[in-house]
């Protein structure tokens, strides 16, 4: 059988856009692992905050917020972006930053920040208030979408890693380590960390994504961390940390050049974190319990691709997701569809341009640097 699409990884991007192609085509999902979401999409830190990933990200993460509360993903949280004397430039900035970009941010002093989050040290005086951040239930949106997909028709092939691609008549031809072969008429590069490889499987130039490794640790604190902390960010990106079941989710932030794989936290990153959160709250740490890293994938402009090469419209680019995957899954699945099946926009995402996402934009300018 020759399938329409064949949309490499599982993860969240994977599975959502499947689920979005499903009541127009056939689909193949191929998955390396065992199960899906193995990689970044089962390490997230589980947050929708309306500001992360900077200004170019808002519109898609604006978009998905409706339908991710529609089907009850979200728990309101609150956010604070966090700040010293010294920094009163950098919150300043970052108001500017997202003027007249959607979002719902305020300024707050000293004596609010403490109302939210007693913990907080002396010297953190200033914050940023984002009322509508909230916590993502990650696992069941990503089940949602892969029964979304079930229900439409989408195969899902796990232990099915990609080895070979290549073009024949109608489409490609897809090589798996386990020996089996299928054949699709489009490939969807979706890959998260393995962007670059695919695209150097099928022969079409790398765009440059880099895996990042982002540690995170869970810290049993004392006083036990209260079930309405707001998520808690440093301004200048040292830090963030928010509450689960009593227990804080700590990371110093941290973005670490690394090859894609089954990335571990290292002893270092874990030190940096719980320094840098002593130097900003007053918890006591009873105990370091679990530890995770992941990694979160970038294009060199920190945007997501999503489109069709532009030297071979039979391969789509649909990576890049960086730290914001879960947070813009609705509405990027949704765009990545409409653009893979030539549909129109819709009210999810109308007021999102698609050309900001399009892998045009680096090879337009790497062919003008040739010429
Ligand atoms: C610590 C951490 C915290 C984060 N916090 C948040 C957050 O709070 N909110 C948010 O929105 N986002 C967050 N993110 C980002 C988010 O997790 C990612 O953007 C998202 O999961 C990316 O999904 P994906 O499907 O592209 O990648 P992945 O989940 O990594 O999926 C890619 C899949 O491709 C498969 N694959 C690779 N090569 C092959 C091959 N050759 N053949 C077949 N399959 C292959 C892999 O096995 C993998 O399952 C965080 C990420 C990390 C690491």
């Amino acid at each position: 059988m020759t399938y329409d699409f064949a949309v490499i990884g599982a993860g969240m991007a994977e599975a959502s856009l499947a689920a979005e192609l499903a009541p127009h085509a056939r689909v193949l999902l191929l998955e390396a692992e065992d199960a899906p979401g193995y990689h970044a999409t089962g390490r997230s830190a589980a947050f929708w905050e309306e500001c992360y990933g900077g200004p170019g990200v808002v519109p898609l993460t604006l978009a998905s917020g409706p339908y991710l509360a529609e089907h009850g993903f979200l728990t309101t949280r609150g956010a604070l972006y966090v700040g010293r004397a010294e920094d009163r430039g950098a919150l300043d900035d970052f108001i500017a930053t997202f003027a007249g970009t959607g979002v719902t941010i305020d300024r707050l002093g000293r004596e609010a920040l403490v109302r939210h989050v007693p913990q907080m040290r002396e010297a953190w005086c200033d914050a940023i208030h984002e009322p509508a951040c909230a916590d993502i239930d990650v696992a069941g949106l990503h089940q949602h979408y892969l029964s979304a997909g079930r229900r439409g028709g989408v195969e899902l092939a796990c232990r099915a890693r990609v080895s070979g691609l290549e073009r024949v008549a109608g489409g490609w031809r897809i090589r798996t380590e386990g020996g089996t072969d299928y054949r699709a008429a489009r490939i969807v590069n979706a890959a998260g960390a393995w962007a670059d490889r695919i695209a150097a499987l099928a022969g079409i130039a790398p765009l440059g994504i880099r895996p990042l490794r982002r540690t995170v640790v869970q810290l049993r604190v004392d006083p036990p961390a209260p079930a309405d902390l707001p998520l808690v960010l440093d301004v200048n990106g040292g830090f963030y940390f928010k509450p689960d079941g009593g227990r804080l989710w700590l990371s110093p932030h941290d973005e670490i050049p690394d090859e894609p794989g089954d990335v571990a936290p290292e002893e270092l990153d874990v030190a940096v974190a719980i320094d840098r959160f002593e130097s900003a709250a007053d918890w006591r740490i009873a105990a370091v319990e679990r530890r995770w890293a992941g990694l979160r994938s970038f294009a060199p402009d920190r945007l997501p691709v999503y489109g069709p090469d532009p030297a071979d419209a039979g391969f789509f680019w649909f990576a890049g997701q960086g730290g914001f995957g879960i947070q813009t899954a609705p509405a990027a699945a949704r765009l990545g569809a409409q653009l893979a099946l030539g549909l129109g926009p819709d009210a999810m995402t109308r007021a999102i341009d698609p050309a900001a996402y399009s892998p045009a934009r680096f090879k337009a300018r790497s062919t003008a640097h040739t010429a």
